[in-house]
């Protein structure tokens, strides 16, 4: 398991809202973030703001029904583009017998 800087789902609010909050730290990473930290989570004191569970917050499980929708559309056409590619590998493999 690799472990990865997190930051409070909160720090994408402006910083001038109330609810701005910029905690980060250590966790395990869930999502294999190479690039971004991820900030999908809200850190422990926002959580318990929030009624949330912080322990069992997931990538999915913060997100409006506006992202979610987005995510899975996303999703869909990474799919779809995954199934593309490997048809032509297929084909390109048979073609040579
Ligand atoms: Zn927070």
């Amino acid at each position: 398991m690799n472990y990865v800087m997190h930051f409070c789902r909160n720090s994408r609010l402006s910083e001038r809202n109330k609810n701005y909050c910029n905690n980060g730290w250590i966790d395990k990473d869930l999502t294999n973030a190479q690039v971004n930290a991820p900030d999908w989570k809200y850190c422990k004191s926002c959580s318990e703001k929030l009624n949330i569970d912080f322990d069992s917050q997931t990538p999915d499980s913060n997100l409006t029904e506006k992202e979610l929708i987005h995510k899975n559309r996303l999703r869909e056409r990474i799919k779809k583009a995954n199934q593309i590619r490997l048809q032509k590998i297929k084909s390109a493999s048979t073609a040579k017998g």
